[in-house]
């Protein structure tokens, strides 16, 4: 895969930042853009950089290498091993390392301005991390001059039908004009290009190459984190990963990661009232002013709203769960199951309706054991299911009976041979 050029074109009141790539396997050229209004002409400079975290993740899926022949950041360089030895670590089967060759690596002089840019798509990471810039929850915190929305980001171009996008817009410009200060709306066809899996693989590169397509106009570039310090998975952006992506002029930070998701919605945003007017979580009904409040995204955020006695706040969600929300709330794997007892944790502190707690605590109690069959080999399994039908209960008849530190020798040497690891 090569870059084999960059153009920075205005026309029709935009400016584009065209890179044409040629892709080894289909003997073709295609056309990468990232496009803003006219009067982003400053921010957008006539670099490579920013094509470099979109390509390289396609690059490594493809196990081609990547050659990149305008010039880019020695910083951004350098960093490129690293970057891939984390990616190949945490996804080895689907990537795989590759060469990169980068003809015209240049240190820069960092540039003067101080604007700090921050993605923001009304939901509840973007929401927090507005929240804590304006609020200045601690001190020092830069003060964000720029909201950044990409329409080809949250979807592939293809998605959007009928400029079903332009509600989102009118509610971002919204909260933006409320609090002074400025938005960048832009459009990008990365997706289009390279389906890539977008929040396990794609979603730190991504938003790293729009960050360093503005390169021009932001010093600094603030993506907001999806999980906190507590539980860091193998996640396409990462407190781990996300900084790697910044050059000598453009600085780009995970934020948020101090809280959890839970946290930041029954804790913070709910004293925000731009979030409890706007807040978006929904991907179902993308356009729409409210939530649908029936999917699992839905239901993810009324949770931990709902057991706080806060849901009422947030006027565009239903006022009430879903009666069948236990079988809307998708555990699927370790991701959502961190966000599940994260909830649970909460319904418990505020000793939420003890059905709710029953209820949560069996769905987590199955989802740990799916996902624990899918990850193990048959001989685990059959030993977990010896141990969660046949040791367990025995172990809390002879405790009911003897009393716990009498039998906690044996306890521990059972647990040894056959509990899930
Ligand atoms: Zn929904």
């Amino acid at each position: 895969m090569k870059l084999v050029h960059v153009e920075k074109r205005i026309s029709n009141e935009k400016v584009r930042l065209v890179g044409i790539v040629q892709m080894d396997n289909l003997g073709q050229e295609i056309e990468l853009y990232f496009e803003y209004p006219q009067r982003f002409a400053d921010f957008v400079i006539e670099s490579a950089d920013a094509f470099v975290p979109a390509l390289l993740l396609p690059a490594m899926e493809r196990g081609e290498n990547l050659e990149i022949q305008p010039p880019i950041s020695e910083k951004l360089w350098l960093n490129l091993r690293l970057i891939q030895d984390i990616i190949y670590q945490w996804h080895p089967e689907t990537f795989k390392k590759v060469q990169v060759f980068a003809e015209k690596p240049s240190k820069y002089e960092p540039h003067s301005s101080n604007k700090v840019g921050a993605f923001f798509s009304l939901g509840v990471d973007s929401f927090y991390t507005l929240h804590k810039h304006v609020n200045s929850i601690s001190p020092n915190l830069p003060h964000i001059s720029h909201l950044i929305h990409m329409k080809g980001i949250e979807f592939p171009l293809s998605y959007y039908r009928d400029n079903q996008e332009q509600e989102v817009i009118n509610r971002i410009k919204d909260v933006a004009e409320e609090i002074g200060i400025d938005v960048i709306f832009g459009e990008t066809n990365i997706r289009t290009h390279f389906p890539l899996k977008w929040g396990l693989h794609y979603h730190g590169a991504g938003l790293a190459s729009v960050a360093l397509s503005l390169s021009g106009g932001l010093k600094s570039v603030l993506i907001p984190s999806t999980d906190s310090y507590k539980t860091i998975f193998h996640w396409g952006s990462s407190p781990l990963l996300d900084h790697w992506w910044s050059t000598e002029t453009t600085n780009i930070f995970h934020d948020g990661s101090e809280v959890e998701r839970v946290e930041k919605t029954a804790k913070f945003l709910d004293k925000d009232p731009l979030a409890r007017k706007y807040l978006r979580v929904c991907l179902k009904n993308y356009g729409s002013e409210t939530n649908c409040g029936k999917c699992t995204k839905c239901v993810r955020t009324m949770l931990p709203l709902y057991v706080s006695g806060k849901l009422n706040l947030f006027p565009t969600f239903p006022d009430q769960l879903p009666k069948n929300w236990d079988k809307i709330l998708h555990i699927n794997d370790e991701h959502d199951l961190s966000h599940a007892e994260a909830i649970l944790e909460l319904a418990k502190e505020c000793d939420a309706d003890p059905q709710l707690l029953t209820s949560l605590s069996s769905k987590i109690e199955y989802a740990r054991y799916a996902i624990f069959f899918e990850q193990q080999n048959l001989l685990a399994a059959i030993k977990s299911i010896i141990y969660v039908f046949w040791i367990k209960p025995i172990i809390q008849q002879i405790e009911q009976l003897l009393g716990q530190p009498k039998i906690q020798r044996l306890q521990d040497k059972l647990q040894r041979l056959f509990k899930p690891a």
